[in-house]
C-alpha cells in the first residue's frame, strides 16, 4: 500500500535533531578568524581559531558545548550522523504520530538533515493502528505494511551491518509529544518513568502505553487506583495477568474488594497475582507479600507437597510470620525433619519460631549424619579388604587408612590424588594402605591401592613417583608376609 498519511512534520524538526546530535562539530578558520558551532549553527568571530588544531577538541565560543574541532579547509565527506526521531500531530480526539529516519551531514559548512518516514501510527479510541515502511528491497519495491499490534519498530541492522550496531539505534521522541496529542489522550500520563523506563518519553514505552491507554479502559482505572505496576509489567514486558476488557477493579483484576485492599497495601505488583488464584482455586489463601516469592509453575505442586505432611492453610499462614520463605523451603526443611526421624506432630518441629535457624540447623545435622555413615561404610570395607595390623620391617610400616580425612591428608602432602578415593573405598572397590618410615608414622611417604582382590594396583609416593628399590623390597616382602598368609589361611579355611 501507499503511504497512509500525508503528515506535515513539526516545524524545526531539522533543528531539534541537530541540537540533539550526538557530535558537535566546530569548523574553524585561522584565516578569517572564526568558529562555526554545529550544535548552535552560530559563526563567531575570535582570535582562538589561532590555536585550534584538526580533529582536536575545544569549546563552542559561543554556547559552550564542547566539540571536535575541523579546519574548514579540509572536506568533510562521509562525517554523517543517523538516528530516528518519533513525533506527533493531533486532530481533534485522534493522535498522529510518525517515526523518522533521518542522516545529518556535514558536508557543508551548515549541516543539513534529511528525513524519510519509517512508521506512521493513528490513535484514538475507537481504533490504533500501525503501519510500517518497507524499503526497496532485492525482490519489490518499497511499501507500507499495516501491522495488528501497536509498537515501535527496532531499527533495523541490514544485510551487511547485521553484527553490528544498527545504524539507527538512536531513537529520540521529540517535545511534540507533550502538547500534540488528541483529546482521547487527554488523561494519559506520557511519564515513563514511573514505569520503569530510563528516560521520560521513551518512545518504545511510549507508543506501547498511548495504544493500550486508548484500547483498554482498565488501564485508567488501574492508574487511578494505584496499581501502576500493572501497567506497568504490561507495557514493558507484556506480562498480563489482568482482564484489560474488564470495566471495574473487580473484573480486571478478578478479585474481591477485600482482596484489592490487600492486594494494593502489598505493593500492587504483577508478578505474584497468577500465583494468588492458583493457591485460591486450590482453596487456600496466601499473602501478596507470599505470593511475589513463589513460581508460577511450582505453586501447585508445593500446596500437594506440604499436604502431606500437614494442613497446608497453617502452614501458609506461618510462611507469612516468617522473612522471606519460599513453599519449596519449607518442603525442603520437612524433608530434612523426616529423615532425621523427628516428631512430625509436633508443633516445635512443623512452624520452628525462626525458620532460618531451624532448616539451617537440620541440614547441617544431615550432612553430619551422611558423613557418619559414610565413615561407618569406610570402615566397614577397609576391614573386609584388608583389616590387618600394622606391619613393620627394615625401618618401614604398613597400615590401612582409618578415615576420609586421613586420605585428603596423604594427598595434600604427597601431592597425588588419593583424596577422590573415598567414594570407592566406601562402595567396597579397594582398600588404601599408608607406607610409612617407622620413625615418622605420622608423616606420609608412599600410598598403596589394592582391588577386591587383595592384588597391588599401584603404589605412589610423592607426586606420583614410583617406589625406591627399598620400597620395593619392602612391599615384596609384606606381600609374602601378611598378603599370602592370609590367602593361605583363607583357603585352609
Ligand atoms: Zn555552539
Amino acid at each position: 500500500m501507499e503511504k497512509p498519511y500525508n503528515l506535515k512534520r513539526p516545524a524545526g524538526l531539522e533543528d531539534y535533531v541537530i541540537a540533539h546530535a550526538d557530535v558537535t562539530y566546530l569548523i574553524f578558520s585561522k584565516k578569517e578568524e572564526t568558529v562555526y558551532c554545529t550544535r548552535c549553527r552560530k559563526l563567531t568571530k575570535t582570535r582562538e581559531a589561532e590555536w585550534m588544531e584538526h580533529k582536536g577538541k575545544a569549546l563552542c565560543p559561543h554556547c559552550g558545548q564542547e566539540g571536535e574541532t575541523l579546519n574548514k579547509r579540509y572536506g568533510r565527506k562521509g562525517i554523517t550522523e543517523y538516528g530516528r526521531v518519533l513525533w506527533f500531530r493531533k486532530h481533534g480526539r485522534i493522535t498522529f504520530a510518525q517515526l523518522d529516519e533521518y542522516d545529518i551531514d556535514y558536508t557543508g559548512v551548515k549541516p543539513t538533515v534529511r528525513f524519510w518516514p519509517s512508521a506512521q501510527y493513528r490513535l484514538c479510541k475507537d481504533s490504533q493502528e500501525y503501519y510500517k515502511h518497507r524499503p526497496e528491497g532485492c525482490w519489490h519495491g518499497e511499501y507500507w505494511e499495516k501491522k495488528s499490534n501497536v509498537y515501535l519498530p527496532a531499527p533495523s541492522t541490514g544485510m551487511l551491518n547485521c553484527f553490528c550496531k544498527p545504524k539507527y539505534l538512536k531513537t529520540e521522541t521529540h517535545d511534540s509529544a507533550w502538547d500534540c496529542l488528541g483529546t482521547d489522550l487527554k488523561y494519559a500520563n506520557t511519564d515513563m518513568l514511573r514505569l520503569g523506563f530510563k528516560d521520560e518519553l521513551d518512545p518504545y514505552g511510549l507508543i506501547i502505553y498511548l495504544a493500550a491507554f486508548l484500547k483498554w479502559q482498565a488501564v485508567e482505572l488501574l492508574e487511578k487506583a494505584g496499581f501502576e505496576n500493572i501497567v506497568a509489567a504490561k507495557v514493558k514486558h507484556s506480562y498480563s495477568v489482568v482482564n484489560w476488557r474488564g470495566n471495574s477493579l473487580r473484573k480486571i483484576l478478578r478479585l474481591m474488594p477485600a482482596e484489592i485492599k490487600e492486594f494494593r497495601a502489598a505493593g500492587g505488583h504483577a508478578v505474584g497475582l497468577d500465583v494468588y488464584r492458583t493457591v485460591k482455586e486450590k482453596g487456600y489463601h496466601m499473602s501478596f507479600k507470599q505470593t511475589k516469592y513463589e513460581n508460577t509453575w511450582a505453586i501447585e505442586g508445593n500446596l500437594e507437597a506440604i499436604g502431606k505432611y500437614t494442613d497446608v492453610q497453617k502452614v501458609l499462614d506461618y510462611l507469612d510470620t516468617q522473612l522471606c520463605v519460599r513453599t519449596n523451603d519449607y518442603i525442603d526443611y520437612m524433608k530434612d525433619c523426616k529423615t532425621l526421624g523427628y516428631d512430625m506432630n509436633r508443633k516445635s518441629v512443623l512452624f520452628p519460631e525462626d525458620f532460618d535457624e531451624a532448616h539451617r540447623k537440620t541440614s547441617e545435622r544431615i550432612k553430619i549424619e551422611a558423613d557418619a555413615l559414610k565413615q561407618a561404610a569406610f570402615e566397614k570395607n577397609m576391614e573386609k579388604l584388608y583389616g590387618k595390623p600394622v606391619f613393620e620391617s627394615d625401618g618401614l610400616i604398613i597400615r590401612g587408612a582409618q578415615n576420609a580425612t586421613e586420605l585428603r591428608e596423604e594427598s595434600a602432602a604427597l601431592g597425588h590424588c588419593v583424596r577422590t578415593y573415598v567414594d570407592k573405598v566406601c562402595r567396597g572397590d579397594c582398600a588404601i594402605l599408608f607406607i610409612r618410615k617407622a620413625e615418622a608414622p605420622e608423616k606420609p611417604y608412599y600410598t598403596l591401592e589394592i582391588n577386591k582382590d587383595g592384588k597391588v594396583v599401584q603404589c605412589r609416593g610423592q607426586r606420583n613417583c614410583s617406589m625406591t628399590e627399598e620400597v620395593e623390597a619392602f612391599v615384596e616382602l609384606w606381600k609374602q608376609n601378611v598378603m599370602t598368609k592370609s590367602k593361605k589361611r583363607k583357603e585352609a579355611a
